[in-house]
């Protein structure tokens, strides 16, 4: 069987109005700058060889090339999006190909970036948060000192210890954290970032499927581990001892660091953690503030409320 384009080709050319049609194309094409230029690029070929490849070269003619007219990935015409022609000879033939253009290669990397932070439970805002948006007013300076000491440090390695930020309502610990994991991002480091009081109600129901130790391992293997909201979570002592004692264990072993944000003190989450249904067990909690304590240190943040 003949391929179609020479099909085509030949019956163009048999009928007149056609005939009319094929060579006005072929002046198109030819007349692209694009094209020019490629063919000035290849004096080998003859006219026979840029007939017999006219049907490429239109196909590349009609597509659009390095981006120039584009603004997004989601905006681009071309037959595969993200994906631009390149024209090459091989032979004194033609070949047309498509490889991936400018925008779809950034929109690749963000994704892959973007899977290196997991999340549960965490506000968009908080997980587009930028370490540059974060102004280095004099009443939160020793916080975001901190944070860009550990950001430098990075780059020798993950740090053993995290931070443990303890501070009012809304003075922009739980936004560290997201700036934070985005800038871990360009390191390839990985975070994982959790909202405390869902991480418990996460865990009960759980207990139903037999998954408790899969998702424990999560937490445990993150490059890079964040607790938002310590103390704000329901108090058990199941999960006290049984999940986060035993995620800070392996952290503390393994020193990985730990981020955590609270409104209490390292003094007064001991006592919160030392009351639950079960009575009070202060040297239970003592052994949870010790394994916070190997795994962070602790810093305060103050300033104005930024949610009003
Ligand atoms: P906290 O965790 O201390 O209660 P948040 O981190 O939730 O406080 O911050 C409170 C609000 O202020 C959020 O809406 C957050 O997006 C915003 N915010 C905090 N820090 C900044 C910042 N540096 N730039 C812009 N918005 C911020
Ligand atoms: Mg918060």
């Amino acid at each position: 069987m003949e391929p179609v384009q020479a099909t085509l080709k030949k019956w163009l050319k048999t009928n007149k109005n056609f005939k009319e049609l094929y060579s006005k194309l072929k002046q198109d094409v030819l007349n692209d700058s694009d094209i020019e230029a490629f063919l000035i690029n290849h004096p080998e070929l003859t006219s026979n060889d840029i007939e017999r490849n006219l049907m490429k070269l239109y196909e590349y003619r009609s597509q659009s090339k390095n981006c120039r007219n584009c603004r997004s990935l989601n905006g681009c015409r071309n037959m595969i999006q993200g994906y631009s022609p390149v024209l090459e000879v091989v032979e004194r033939d033609i070949h047309l190909s498509y490889k991936k253009c400018q925008y779809r290669i950034n929109d690749e990397r963000d994704r892959e970036k973007t899977e290196l932070i997991q999340s549960l439970y965490m506000p968009k805002d908080i997980l587009q948060a930028s370490i540059q948006d974060i102004d280095n007013d004099s009443e939160r300076g020793q916080a975001v000192l901190e944070l860009h000491r550990f950001i430098r440090q990075v780059k020798d390695g993950v740090p053993e210890k995290g931070i443990y930020f303890h501070g009012p309502f809304g003075v922009g610990k739980t936004y560290f954290l997201g700036a934070l994991a985005n800038s871990l991002k360009d390191f390839n480091i990985s975070s994982t970032l959790i909202y405390m009081p869902e991480l418990v109600r996460e865990m009960r129901a759980s207990l139903k499927d037999d998954s408790v130790n899969k998702k424990i391992d999560i937490f445990k293997k993150a490059d890079v581990l964040m607790l938002d909201d310590i103390g704000a979570e329901m108090q058990s002592a199941w999960f006290r001892d049984e999940i986060l004692g035993s995620i800070l264990q392996f952290r503390m072993m393994e020193k990985r660091p730990v981020f955590f944000t609270s409104n209490y003190s390292l003094d007064q989450l001991e006592k919160m953690l030392a009351t639950t249904r079960s009575g009070v067990e202060t040297v239970k909690a003592g052994r949870i503030i010790e394994r916070i304590k190997q795994v962070s240190h602790e810093v305060p943040v103050y300033g104005r409320n930024r949610r009003e």
